[in-house]
């Protein structure tokens, strides 16, 4: 008998979550839900294979109490539903378009082959505020600097919020557990044995999603504009993670924020980031180029350096420069890292060690539980100044001095680089200078313990100067 099929990708949620809503509601009584796990897409993506492993178990729990049952099936998405389509299997498909600019292209080959077989579907909205080929200049181009670009998206949201449907749904209690196949959890879960630490810090369910939002929104937001700059604080929402696998709606979020009475300004640099995301979002789509290649193509002759020993450095956390150190552990130990040092630690390969961006994008890749296309390649050209609306190549972070000013007692840096605990403030963040009696006092032996830095400030700025007036030329 054929089935309605409720196509499941980066909206792992029951809350507020159109196309389930959409299947609920459907009539006929035969209902399959399906997540499509296609393993080229995950290759270099081990530290979230770990999330979407518990998200898919938490998902399907859920499911099962709404009588529905959740497939994974490990096929290329357009050959499994050929194969579907030529079983009779298939009366109608619902999903939510994804925010992935690579799943909207499969979106499209998916919905050809529906057209050729004269199949149903139904599609809903991303979970973005606005399709990200909706907010244009006047003239019909897409934006390339995002203050105009939020403006416009911000009031073409603001005008449309009371039209959007919150749909709530309640589960039956139930003791009984679901009966989702292990084996192919176990087909998920990255190979390597590493991301069992990040069961310490996360929990992957749609519940902890709504749990951290509440909390922000009710604790911390009011600061958040002082204490997102500071890593040593949690002042940052932490739902990045959350909002890649849909398991809370950025709906969900502005509903929650707007409801605010004090807007002051942490709401609205809150707001502003959010905007960051749509504008990613819209950059990627409008140009897909720069997901490979450098969107201000005059870095195209950029002559980076292919020093494979100082990237590895780089990736170890073992640089010398605390602040840069402190945060590749962070990252590899707990699949996140702050904003702030994101924007240090990349600025520090492109700049300091003059290494192709594309390497530190494919590095984060593989490492972020947050991951996603559109933020990490903006990201990354932002900081290289090869993007849009982008910091200039030529303004360069100074590791010791955005130590002291956003970690000034170093508590972030002792936090992940433990041997550095005994150093005073004065030192924490060039290490180096200590003279040699008072490392044996702190009990920290520059060059033994912890590494002497692997470049020199000075002269590495300025090699990365010279590297970039030669473009000029
Ligand atoms: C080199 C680099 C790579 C990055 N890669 C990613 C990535 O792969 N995935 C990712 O989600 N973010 C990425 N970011 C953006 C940002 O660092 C994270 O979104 C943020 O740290 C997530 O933490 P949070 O949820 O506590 O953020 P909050 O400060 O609480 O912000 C709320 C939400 O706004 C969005 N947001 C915040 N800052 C940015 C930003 N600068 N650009 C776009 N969206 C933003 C995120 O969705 C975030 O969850 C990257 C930034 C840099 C500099």
């Amino acid at each position: 008998m054929s089935q309605v099929y409720l196509w499941f990708k980066d909206d792992l949620r029951i809350s507020n979550n159109q196309a389930l809503s959409s299947l609920l509601n459907d009539s006929t009584s035969n209902k399959r839900a399906l997540f499509i796990f296609d393993e080229t897409e995950y290759l270099l993506c081990e530290a979230q294979r770990w999330w979407l492993a518990k998200a898919l178990e938490s998902l399907s729990q859920k499911l099962f109490l709404l009588n529905i049952n959740l497939d994974i099936v490990f096929e290329k998405p357009a050959i499994f539903f050929e194969k579907e389509i030529k079983k009779k299997k298939i009366k109608k498909i619902i999903w939510n378009r994804s925010c992935s600019f690579e799943d909207n292209k499969l979106e499209e080959k998916i919905k050809i082959i529906l057209y050729k077989n004269n199949i149903d579907f139904k599609e809903f909205a991303p979970n973005l505020l606005n399709l990200p080929d909706e907010i244009k200049k006047e003239d019909g181009t897409p934006f390339k600097v995002f203050t105009h670009y939020w403006k416009k998206s911000e009031e073409k949201y603001l005008k449309k919020i009371n039209t959007i449907k919150f749909l709530d749904i309640s589960l039956p209690y139930s003791k009984n557990k679901n009966n989702l196949d292990n084996k192919n959890i176990k087909k998920i879960y990255p190979a390597k044995k590493w991301y069992c630490k990040f069961e310490k810090y996360w929990q992957p369910t749609e519940e902890k999603g709504a749990e951290l939002l509440n909390n922000f929104v009710t604790q911390k937001i009011s600061n958040y504009s002082n204490n997102r700059d500071v890593p040593s604080v949690e002042g940052t929402s932490k739902l990045s993670p959350y909002l890649r696998f849909g398991q809370i709606s950025v709906n969900q979020i502005m509903k929650k924020c707007l409801e605010i009475k004090n807007k002051n300004i942490g709401f609205r640099k809150y707001l502003n980031e959010i905007g960051w995301r749509e504008f990613c979002h819209s950059l990627i789509y409008n140009f897909p180029g720069m997901i490979k290649n450098n969107l201000r193509n005059n870095f195209n002759k950029f002559e980076w350096s292919k020093d494979l020993k100082f990237l590895e450095k780089w990736k170890k956390g073992t640089t010398g420069y605390p602040i840069v150190d402190a945060g590749m552990r962070e990252l590899y130990e707990t699949g996140w890292m702050h904003n702030r040092v994101r924007m240090i630690t990349a600025s520090f390969l492109v700049k300091h060690l003059r290494i192709n961006w594309l390497e530190g994008e494919k590095y984060f890749k593989d490492t972020l539980l947050d991951y996603n296309i559109a933020n990490n390649v903006s990201g990354w050209q932002w900081v290289a100044g090869t993007g849009a609306d982008a910091a200039p190549y030529f303004r360069i972070f100074n590791p010791i001095l955005q130590g002291e000013k956003f970690d000034p007692k170093g508590t972030y840096v002792k936090k992940w680089c433990k041997e550095l605990s005994n150093v005073s403030d004065e030192f924490i963040h060039q290490p180096w200078n200590m003279s040699e009696e008072l490392q044996k006092k702190v009990k920290v032996i520059i060059g033994k313990d912890y590494p002497k830095p692997i470049v020199n400030h000075e002269e590495a700025r300025k090699k990365a100067l010279d590297a970039f007036f030669k473009l000029k030329k």
